[in-house]
């Protein structure tokens, strides 16, 4: 991929840059706990972003996406906004950078990457984390730390390309590192990271490629849910600012006071973040086969309690645990995209095939497949 920048870049701009790449992310076990306040466990990926920068002294930035082959200038006003969904990312990190204080001058880029769009991974984080690590490397002599980073990217969606997300993915990309994952706590920011280094085992996606058009509605109903079981513990309880601050026994005194549907919600929640900590002892431990067992309990919490589930994915965590698949769940808010698996290297091969072949059989189209490793996020090369 470097090589191909780099031709590029050359035959663009007649000279050379620096190197600078990020990484798309896995959430490994904690979902739809981040604005219940509780943990989520994410690492950095081996795919992502790979962007050769050089300042040009123009006031300007020139900017080449090999992906979409296209070519865009755009200066660093807020007037001066690209309309290309792409160059609005680096734009948007641009401005982002410059409205904390901070400088951006013009720059020469070219930049490729191999996260797939839209499947769960945040290639959208790793664009935006590559160049918020790179104007910081280039114009500020590295003295925006990482979380302001990473803000920086959380702003440039929300306020440049209309996606109103938490952090955890621009988190994960600029607190990245091979074999570790990080337990984020979404109410204090605290991280940490954890050992995750599976021997005999992969990781691998699988995309059903599908997304169920549910996905907005229910999620503004189920964070309704969280809010109203909370507010019932409160009442009894009133250290309770989050559904995830609420003990089990707490939801229990409360079952017959909220709708039944509700209690369900959070039950699920309350053991998720639970099971978020289980996780972390057991990788402590280098205790994979736990870790497994945990992800499983998660996709029944999500089909089962949560219902944010739908028949490809059921049936693909069905089908790794009828093969004997150490772990498996639905990765992301539901309703479609990626499983993601724990899978023994020995079952790897028969496994991928056999939920290729099964799944394009059941549902006509066949599923993708993504092997991740979990690796190093924003960096200078
Ligand atoms: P994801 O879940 O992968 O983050 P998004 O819709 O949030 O999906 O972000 C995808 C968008 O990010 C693309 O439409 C494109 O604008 C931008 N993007 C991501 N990767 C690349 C790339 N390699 N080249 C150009 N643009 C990219
Ligand atoms: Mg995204």
């Amino acid at each position: 991929m470097k090589t191909k920048i780099a031709k590029k870049f050359q035959e663009l701009f007649g000279c050379e840059g620096d190197f600078f790449a990020s990484a798309g992310r896995i959430n490994l076990i904690g979902e739809h706990t981040d604005y219940n306040g509780g943990y989520v466990f994410p690492g950095a990926i081996d795919k992502g972003i790979i962007a050769e920068i050089k300042p040009n002294g123009l006031g300007k930035v020139r900017a080449f996406s090999l992906d979409i082959n296209e070519y865009v200038e755009f200066g660093l006003e807020e007037a001066d906004a690209p309309s290309q969904s792409w160059a609005r990312y680096i734009f948007g990190v641009c401005r982002e950078t410059i409205k904390r204080g901070f400088k951006v001058e013009g720059f020469d880029t070219a930049f490729a990457g191999d996260v797939p769009l839209g499947a769960g991974l945040s290639s959208s984080a790793a664009l935006e984390s590559t160049f918020a690590y790179a104007v910081n490397y280039l114009f500020n002599g590295e003295k925006i730390d990482r979380f302001e980073l990473a803000k920086i990217g959380q702003s440039t969606e929300h306020n440049y390309c209309g996606v109103k997300c938490g952090i955890m993915d621009q988190f994960a990309s600029c607190f990245g590192k091979k074999g570790a994952l990080i337990r984020l706590n979404c109410k204090t920011l605290e991280y940490k990271y954890f050992p995750f280094e599976p021997k005999g085992y992969k990781l691998v996606l699988i995309d059903s490629c599908v997304k169920h058009e549910l996905a907005s509605s229910a999620y503004n109903k189920r964070r309704a849910s969280c809010e109203n079981a909370a507010a019932a513990i409160r009442k009894n309880h009133p250290e309770v600012e989050f559904l995830s601050d609420a003990k089990r026994v707490w939801l229990d005194e409360v079952r017959s006071e909220i709708p039944e549907e509700d209690f369900l919600r959070a039950e699920y929640v309350i053991g998720e973040v639970q099971r978020v900590l289980d996780v972390c002892d057991a990788l402590e431990r280098g205790d994979y086969e736990t870790v497994g067992e945990m992800m499983y309990q998660t996709h029944f919490g999500l089909s089962k309690l949560y219902e944010v589930s739908c028949e490809e994915l059921d049936f693909l965590n069905k089908l790794a645990r009828k093969m004997d698949v150490t772990g498996s769940r639905v990765m992301g808010g539901g309703f479609g995209g990626c499983t993601i698996n724990l899978v023994k290297d020995e079952l790897y091969d028969a496994f991928v095939k056999t939920a290729t072949e099964q799944f394009s059989a059941k549902f006509g189209h066949a599923p993708k497949v993504y092997d991740v490793v979990i690796s190093d996020g924003a960096r200078k090369l």
